[in-house]
């Protein structure tokens, strides 16, 4: 994959080819229930922006709060490159003025990262799942529509 790997800013984690996608971040050591892994990180946009930015296929963009939401598709957000898993060891919550991914579970070494990015159902055909886990729903949905953006969410 020709993507430039992102600078090893965590003693937690480390990246290199995963078989959910791409590149994907995998656990150096083993990591405990509720340890912040890694923060998600990138640029606070207006909601004007953010749907600008949505048409042009960015899938990056996170609700942060009712005016803005954060631009993950940067170098310095490596956070980037974690996969979504219908069975996952993380979440993505937000702590504070950051979001952070959260070990949900223990996590053993060597173990892939992953979170459920949760997009909404109406766009769940965009996004087929291949994470593996015997609990895959086939696509990246979830009923919650609250973490990620989605262009259909957008819409006027
Ligand atoms: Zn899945």
């Amino acid at each position: 994959m020709a993507a430039e790997l992102p600078a090893d800013d965590s003693t937690l984690c480390e990246f290199r080819p995963s078989p959910i996608h791409g590149t994907g971040g995998f656990a150096r050591r083993r990591i405990e229930p509720e340890t912040r892994v890694l923060q998600y990180r990138g640029e606070l946009v207006s909601k004007e922006e953010s749907l600008r930015r949505c048409q042009k296929n960015n899938t990056f963009l996170f609700y942060f709060d009712e005016a803005h939401d954060l631009d993950g598709q940067a170098a310095w957000n490596p956070a980037r490159f974690l996969n979504h898993s219908c069975s996952p060891n993380c979440e993505a919550r937000k702590l504070g003025q950051e979001i952070w991914i959260v070990a949900i579970r223990a996590i053993e070494p060597g173990e892939e990262i992953t979170f459920d990015y949760g997009y909404d159902l109406e766009d769940y055909q965009d996004y087929p799942c291949r994470c593996g886990s015997p609990a895959c729903r086939g696509y990246m949905v979830d009923t919650t529509l609250a973490r990620h953006i989605t262009r259909r969410a957008l819409d006027p």
